[in-house]
């Protein structure tokens, strides 16, 4: 039956990822693999009583077809949120509520990529935007993270090497994979190339508010000043990722036909959950809540970063996140981090990551690593650190 298959999804081979998180499920492993939030941070109890408060007040027509943008008090609440916790001045009608960050970014790929379009993506760059992407066939344009995010130099001569780019997609905070976050100026730069090259930026930015160490920044979108800055967000590392709720922010040329969009894909994202988020809202004080999960991800971050220190090898480097769930390995080059998984770590050390190559879209650097902190205990990552570095000593010191 495969020859009936349309093309794009023949190019999308996953069959190596899902090997990896089958073996982190295994319950014998130490699994720094996935992303997921430490789940006993969720308000469960507080949410059940706003799902319950929100159909009881509202009554049966909380049940009924509602809007495709969704709940306008709860795009209020965002628009207010947006500009005092990112400094970006906009309304409620320039939100658009979507079933995650992930819905969103699909509708961003859909509205701007023709089969062959040029986009920019960093290298690294989150692997769940890489297969959003992947089925509209773009090119690709790998533009390299540091310890600041985007490399702006490099991102300058690619846009001037290829004027027919259109979009760029980038994590500038606490970015998935490497944990690093894009510097005031970069953002500020970025923003000044893609108005010269008539680019659209999409700023993915689901852990901003998950900052352990320094001062926030203001949001790309900040900058923005031609309506070029498409923002996304979502309640997954905030509050649940169950909730399915995430939220984007456009210029209303772009935002209209995103509506139509996502009409044509949903109609519109489950209005008793939208209802249920903005009760929470009206009852709890989010900000409180995301001090308490903020507290104990620094601890786990503290825990592994600490092991790290300890247990590695010198010759293997990482990154020091400020927030976030990631903390990227790199090993010495010639060392392929995905082979050494399946035929060493994981029957010897126990432990699973997310090896490099998967979070590449060009797939080609293998010498480096995905390390999630947030999803379990600090006495864990110790422990599993302990015994991958272990293992590390007797593969990778020359
Ligand atoms: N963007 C980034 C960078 C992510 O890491 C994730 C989740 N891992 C998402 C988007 C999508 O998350 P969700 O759809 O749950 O909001």
């Amino acid at each position: 039956m495969k020859e009936l298959l349309a093309q794009r999804v023949l190019t999308n081979d996953t069959s190596d990822l899902d090997e990896i998180f089958k073996n982190s499920a295994n319950p014998a492993n130490i699994s720094f693999a996935g992303g997921f939030p430490d789940q006993h941070l969720f308000p469960a109890a507080e949410l059940q009583q706003a799902y319950r408060d929100a159909i009881e007040t509202t009554g049966p027509s909380l049940f009924q077809y509602a809007s495709t943008q969704g709940l306008p008090a709860l795009r209020q609440k965002l628009a207010d949120r947006m500009r005092s916790h990112a400094s970006v001045d906009v309304t409620a009608d320039d939100i658009l509520l979507t079933q995650g960050g992930q819905q969103a970014i699909d509708l961003v790929a859909k509205l701007l990529l023709n089969h062959g379009d040029a986009m920019v993506v960093e290298g690294p760059t989150y692997m769940g935007a890489l297969a959003a992407f992947d089925t509209y066939e773009p090119t690709y344009y790998e533009v390299p993270v540091d310890n600041h995010g985007m490399d702006i130099k490099v991102l300058r001569q690619t846009l001037k090497a290829h004027p027919e780019i259109k979009l760029i997609y980038t994590v500038p905070d606490f970015h998935n994979p490497t944990g690093t976050t894009l510097s005031a100026k970069r953002r500020q730069a970025m923003v000044a190339l893609a108005n010269q090259y008539n680019v659209i930026i999409l700023e993915d930015s689901p852990y901003r508010d998950l900052r352990y160490s320094g001062q926030a920044l203001p949001a790309i979108k900040h900058y923005d000043t031609e309506g070029r800055v498409i923002f996304i967000s979502s309640f997954s590392k905030i509050l649940s990722p169950a909730l399915r709720t995430g939220w984007l922010v456009a210029s209303p040329t772009l935002m209209t036909q995103l509506i139509g969009l996502k009409s044509a894909i949903d109609v519109q994202s489950p209005n008793i959950t939208l209802a249920a988020i903005n009760t929470y809202l009206d009852q709890h004080d989010i900000d409180q809540h995301i001090a308490t999960i903020n507290q104990a991800y620094r601890e786990k971050r503290d825990a592994m970063l600490s092991a790290l220190d300890r247990y590695f090898p010198k010759n293997v480097t990482y990154t020091r996140p400020n927030g976030g769930f990631f903390i990227w390995v790199t090993l010495p080059t010639g060392i392929d981090a995905q082979q050494l998984l399946t035929d060493v770590v994981l029957p010897q050390a126990h432990v699973a990551y997310v090896p490099a190559a998967c979070q590449f879209a060009s797939r080609q650097v293998k010498n480096a690593f995905r390390l999630n902190f947030t999803s379990l205990d600090p006495v864990t990552i110790t422990r599993g650190i302990q015994q991958l570095g272990q293992l590390l000593q007797t593969q990778v010191t020359p």
